[in-house]
């Protein structure tokens, strides 16, 4: 077994192409492992940009990397090819968090000839570990930043510097190895190769502002009162804004009165839903609470 876990650090710059920003990779840092998890080998790699001058002043502290420094690098493609010629043979690489991925999608415009990183099969590590850290009794269910993970599994991060790519991916390694589970592993693991992985990563999620839109789900919009059960009646149509939907309802039974918000969002699965459900206090009139300004 070998495996290879990488980390990008990113500078977020204006892309005058397209007149927006973008997270433009300027380093990547990646260790091999064996199947014992030892480090066996490691590199990195930073990019000098072809789309911009200089780095922002927060990156440059964040990760160490001046301008002066991204000026020195190679180009992004050598960058890309040099990595892929280091992971070539890695039976499983690895990230932490999925972000990177889509970061590298972004990045994939800036590529020429249709360069981009090969994969073989991925596992998104900060799953693995916090399996781990639960198994542990750590019950906070928000990911965790790598940070966080090391010093849970007592791992001093005295002789590291974070947020340069090559330590990060060596603090990942050692969080590996400690981490590990055979199953938990292997139910994690995806084929990079499949077409669906491609697809999940190149689509677009949007939230869904129309309320006849026919992917919406009409029981997301229905609520009971916290208080009794009743299901709760609407006694105003459903308005969109700031990316909530929302609506008063009335219970039948308590007559109190609440303020529903439903946020729905497309995603490759399928729609996700967030619900917020307030109550309107005795003194604010119906007119009162339709002025209430909207919260995300
Ligand atoms: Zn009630």
């Amino acid at each position: 077994m070998e495996y290879v876990i990488f980390d990008l650090e990113w500078d977020n710059v204006f892309y005058k192409k397209e007149k927006r920003f973008i997270n433009q990779i300027l380093q990547i840092g990646a260790v091999k492992l064996d199947g014992d998890f030892n480090i066996t080998e490691s590199f990195t790699a930073t990019i000098r940009s072809a789309i911009s001058k200089r780095v922002t002043g927060r990156f440059a502290t964040l990760t160490g990397i001046t301008t002066e420094k991204m000026l020195k690098g190679i180009p992004f493609e050598d960058a890309v090819r040099a990595f892929n010629k280091f992971s070539s043979n890695a039976d499983v690489t690895m990230t932490w968090s999925d972000s990177d991925l889509y970061t590298i999608v972004e990045n994939e415009k800036l590529l020429k000839d249709g360069l981009s990183f090969n994969m073989n099969r991925y596992l998104d590590l900060q799953k693995l570990v916090q399996a781990k850290m639960r198994e542990k009794g750590y019950e906070n269910q928000n990911q965790v930043s790598l940070e966080v993970a090391a010093e849970f599994f007592g791992i001093s991060l005295d002789d590291f510097s974070m947020h340069t790519a090559l330590d990060d991916s060596t603090v990942c390694g050692k969080l590996l190895g400690i981490c590990y589970n055979e199953n938990v592993f292997n139910s994690l693991v995806k084929d990079a190769k499949d077409p669906e992985f491609s697809r999940r990563l190149h689509f677009k999620s949007y939230s869904i502002t129309d309320i006849n839109d026919k992917a919406l789900d009409k029981t997301k919009f229905c609520f009971k009162c916290p208080k009794c059960g009743a299901k709760l009646n609407r006694f105003s149509k459903w308005k969109y804004s700031n990316r909530w939907f929302s609506s008063t309802f009335r219970c039948p039974k308590c007559n109190d009165k609440y303020i529903a918000r439903v946020f729905a969002k497309m995603t490759f699965e399928g729609v996700t839903y967030k619900q917020r459900l307030s109550k309107i206090e005795k003194k604010e009139t119906e007119n009162e609470v339709q002025s209430v300004p909207e919260t995300v």
